[in-house]
């Protein structure tokens, strides 16, 4: 059976490929140099460069796709890990909570040849806190006559340990099947109105733009006890407060009122953290500080909730601060700098005096509608077939592709399929994207366009 010349299981198969929503969260954890790094390469196939980062530079990715037995989740590296003030078990036991935080499952990384160390034992008591599924991972069994020391890793009570050689490969098959029996679906947290409790807000930006200001201004009074709400964690990171009659969840509030003060790897933890609030959230608050010029950092920060799929609201802080001057050049920077991001729903605030506060609940309402919008299949191949017939792709080599039709795979972000009789441009992606949004909307949402072409 064909659809214009598709075959009938690969259209189904490309839009259950693009029609996931958002991934479970695999993080990986462990002390320095028992492989996690290498361990992430290798689960992630090698498809990004992890290990080759020199000591010192700020890495700002953390998470990334991976699939295994047809399963697609992703993973956290806490491999950027360097030693601070803080000393070596602080330092493992912070980067160890960030992550454990996002994850719906963990793997626990032990250097088998070495043993379990008083830094595994202090992570052990993180994991048993936290709850979370684990699989003991077994690291640097190159061999056979490895196993032996493997088995030794029972006394940490986590279970069977796996025997792994991260640097070949040996085992970590048997690991990631492990892996994802005890991983679940989709995120832990319910994605949506109906189950979910409150929405899940991550309020992030670069220090000092005003995070904990503008928490505490929004807080106020209105903090909401935890135990009064039913179905709700009680996560003692997270915080419920009633904005605009309506109640929502901000992930990760202690780590933006814990002033912790790092000296090396501060970076890397920021980055770490924003990386594990924005997978725990529905919708990306991202505070800029207007005063300043728009930076590396605040673009890096914006990327990361863009490939997260996250619905985002940008608020310009410190307007009070403003002068005529500034207004100006700072309008200047939004075109140049978040030009990719127009479609980002924008408040310009102020914590300190409280200005457009009340404008925040309804951009951060309309960015989740956009998150979650779905177009219907009848409207979008209606809508494909006039934008093709007024603006056809260009002729390239004597031919001309056609999109032919096309789906919405999937919201939270929304995914679309669209199948086309030849290669199509990025160009032209562009375009229909943009014309999509004229269309439908999608205020407030990254979206994909995934295009197949027929054979
Ligand atoms: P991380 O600090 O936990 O991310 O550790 P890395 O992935 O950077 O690895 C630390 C060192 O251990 C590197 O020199 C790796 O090549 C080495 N290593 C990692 N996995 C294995 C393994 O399975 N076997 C052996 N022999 N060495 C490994
Ligand atoms: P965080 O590091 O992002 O949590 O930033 P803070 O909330 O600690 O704010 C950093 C500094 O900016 C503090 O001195 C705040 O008083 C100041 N600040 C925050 N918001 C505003 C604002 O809207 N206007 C002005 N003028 N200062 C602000």
């Amino acid at each position: 059976a064909t659809e214009e010349g598709f075959d009938l299981e690969d259209v189904e198969g490309a839009i259950e490929a693009a029609g996931h929503g958002p991934l479970p969260v695999l993080a990986v954890v462990g002390r320095p140099n028992v492989g996690k790094s290498t361990l992430v390469n290798r689960i992630i196939g090698r498809r990004e460069a992890v290990v080759e980062d020199k000591p010192g530079v700020t890495r700002d990715r953390v998470t990334y796709e991976a699939e295994w037995a047809g399963r697609r989740f992703k993973v956290v590296d806490t491999g950027g890990w360097e030693q601070d003030v803080l000393g070596i078990d602080a330092s493992v036991a912070a980067q160890a909570e960030y992550a454990i935080e996002a994850a719906d499952a963990v793997v626990f990384v032990v250097d088998a040849k070495v043993g379990a160390t008083d830094t595994d034992e202090a992570v052990v008591r993180l994991l048993r806190k936290a709850g979370k599924p684990v699989v003991l991972c077994a690291n640097k069994v190159d061999g056979p006559s490895g196993e032996a020391d493997a088995a030794y890793l029972w006394s940490l009570g986590l279970g069977e340990p796996h025997p792994v050689s991260a640097l070949h490969g040996r085992g970590t098959g048997d690991m990631l099947d492990a892996v994802l029996e005890v991983l679940p679906d989709a995120p832990e947290q319910s994605f949506g109105t109906a189950i979910g409790g409150p929405r899940r807000i991550a309020l992030i930006g670069r220090p000092n733009v005003g995070k904990s200001s503008l928490l505490n201004k929004v807080a106020g009074e209105e903090r909401v006890v935890v135990n009064e709400l039913a179905g709700t964690t009680r996560d003692p990171v997270d915080e419920l407060i009633e904005l605009g009659g309506v109640t929502w969840k901000f992930v990760d509030t202690a780590g933006i009122r814990k002033r912790v003060h790092l000296q090396q790897g501060a970076d890397y933890y920021a980055s770490l953290r924003t990386a594990a609030a924005v997978e725990k959230a529905e919708v990306a608050v991202i505070l800029i500080d207007a005063a300043e010029s728009i930076s590396v950092q605040d673009q890096r920060i914006v990327t990361m909730a863009v490939e997260a799929g996250r619905a985002m609201v940008i608020a310009y802080n410190k307007w009070d601060t403003l002068d005529e001057e500034r207004r100006y050049y700072l309008e200047r920077e939004i075109e140049t700098e978040f030009g990719q991001v127009a479609w980002a729903p924008r408040v310009n605030v102020s914590a300190r005096t409280g200005r457009h506060m009340e404008k925040l609940v309804p951009a951060i309402e309309a960015a989740l509608a956009g998150w979650e919008t779905r177009v219907p299949t009848g409207r979008l191949n209606a809508f494909l077939g006039e934008l093709v017939a007024a603006h056809p792709h260009p002729i390239r080599g004597g031919k001309q592709p056609r999109i032919l039709f096309g789906t919405q795979a999937g919201t939270k972000p929304p995914r679309f399929v669209l199948f086309a009789s030849g290669f199509i441009e990025a160009g032209y992606r562009r375009f229909i994207e943009r014309r999509l949004r004229e269309e439908f909307g999608f205020e407030g949402t990254p979206i994909h366009i995934s295009v197949r072409v027929r054979e």
